[in-house]
């Protein structure tokens, strides 16, 4: 992977004065609430994203208007198109996808789903699905629920547990047996960014197909959906792009397998014609065949409004942000936490790190608890995790100070 360059100033500088230095400090002004009112560090945008401040008035001049006024004639007017139309802006932006190829539908668990079952049922002959061990519970969970549906087969890689899933890993289980393998670009634990375009080249010299799962880099990480040539994707709406709590999915299905590929949830919203009302199911001839029921146009409200921000801001400033801010976590961490016996858990090499570093601590569960008491918002992962997630539009480096300092003194406390 190409390294990233970091300045020797993240770690002498003042947290005031690099945010002094930010380009793009002047978003968090763009965000509700951001000042400290009601919480002094929030370090768990990567689970749940920050309201934007403009979100409260244009949903209600939604309600006010294309639900209130145009009543069911929005369906016809533009709520039909939405999950298409709002998918595309989301692939030019986020995601180097061109258009007609993602969707916005669902939760992430069900699109996986439906698009893990497509790939296998599109490899016929083959019997694999590759997965690791560390990934997230409802990716592992779908791969074994389809495989004792299908009869399928798991191979499962176990990675370093500090890092992640790198090419030889892969290399090493998938075969002519293999359907598809699903890994998660940024890994929900340790924060490391795999290797997309060299896994996804090796997966196709075995024939397989890959399905990557993009939760925690959509939004934080560039990601070049067509260049790398992947198959499949699909990812959160409600972690860095900000769409609100239960906030639908997007799923990704490469223009030239679209017409291959058949989801096992067959609805009227994926068929042909939703309106033909015909006897038999048909699946619609472009990605719409990805749909099932009636998508959820009020939850994607607040995801397009922040599609527009990131497209103001740019992928890439975004990116060069969220390195600074990880660098500067784990300066603070080795300086602050790591003579209280905290281990960092994540890649020090910014290029194979997403936005988010793990520290671990045996206390951390009750540290945890007594930092939200406290207004500073980290999260909590099994079995003694604290991950810091930062979330590049809406974090300043004052805010990760603060929180890095309110943990150092809350495990002194404990201890
Ligand atoms: C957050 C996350 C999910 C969440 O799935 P939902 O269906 O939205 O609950 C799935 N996979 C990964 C890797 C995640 O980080």
């Amino acid at each position: 992977m190409t390294s990233v360059p970091v300045p020797a100033s993240v770690a002498t500088a003042s947290a005031a004065q690099l945010d002094d230095a930010d380009p793009l400090a002047g978003f968090r002004g763009r965000f509700l609430d951001p000042a400290g009112e009601h919480v002094v560090a929030y370090l768990d945008g990567n689970s749940l994203g920050r309201p934007l401040a403009e979100t409260p008035a244009r949903l209600a001049e939604f309600i006010g208007t294309e639900w209130g006024e145009r009543l069911i004639r929005s369906w016809d007017e533009r709520w039909m198109d939405e999950p298409t139309a709002l998918g595309d802006r989301l692939g030019e932006v986020v995601l180097g996808a061109g258009p007609g190829q993602t969707v916005v539908a669902d939760s992430t668990s069900v699109l996986l789903y439906k698009l893990l079952r497509a790939a296998l049922d599109g490899r016929p002959g083959r019997d694999e699905i590759v997965v690791d061990r560390d990934n997230f519970p409802t990716d592992r969970f779908l791969v074994e629920g389809i495989a004792a549906e299908r009869g399928a087969r798991i191979r499962w890689i176990q990675a370093d547990p500090a890092t992640g899933v790198r090419p030889e890993d892969v290399a090493a289980v998938v075969g002519p047996r293999t359907a598809v393998v699903l890994l998660s670009h940024v890994a929900y634990r340790s924060g490391f960014l795999a290797d997309a375009p060299a896994i996804t080249a090796l997966v196709h010299d075995a024939g397989a197909l890959v399905l990557w799962d993009l939760c925690h880099s959509a939004g934080s990480v560039p990601v070049a959906l067509d260049a790398w040539g992947v198959d499949l994707a699909v990812g959160c709406t409600y972690k860095y792009l900000n769409g609100g709590p239960g906030a639908p999915a997007f799923g990704y299905v490469r223009a030239g397998l679209q017409q291959r590929l058949q989801q096992p949830i067959w609805g009227w919203m994926g068929a042909h014609q939703p309106f033909g009302m015909s006897p038999d199911y048909r699946p619609a001839e472009d990605v719409r065949r990805f749909l099932t029921g009636t998508p959820p146009i009020l939850a994607m409200q607040p995801l397009k409004h922040m599609v527009e921000l990131i497209a103001e801001a740019g992928m890439d400033a975004v990116r060069e942000k969220s390195v600074l801010l990880t660098e500067r976590a784990i300066v603070l961490a080795d300086e602050l936490l790591a003579p209280l016996g905290v281990e960092l858990a994540s890649p020090r090499d910014p290029a194979e790190r997403g936005s988010h570093i793990t520290v671990n601590h045996p206390r951390f569960r009750e540290v945890t608890a007594a930092l939200w008491e406290r207004g500073v918002i980290p999260d909590f992962r099994a079995p003694h995790g604290l991950r810091i997630g930062l979330s590049p539009l809406s974090t300043s480096f004052a805010e990760l100070q603060a929180g890095m300092e309110a943990v150092r003194d809350a495990l002194l406390e404990v201890q």
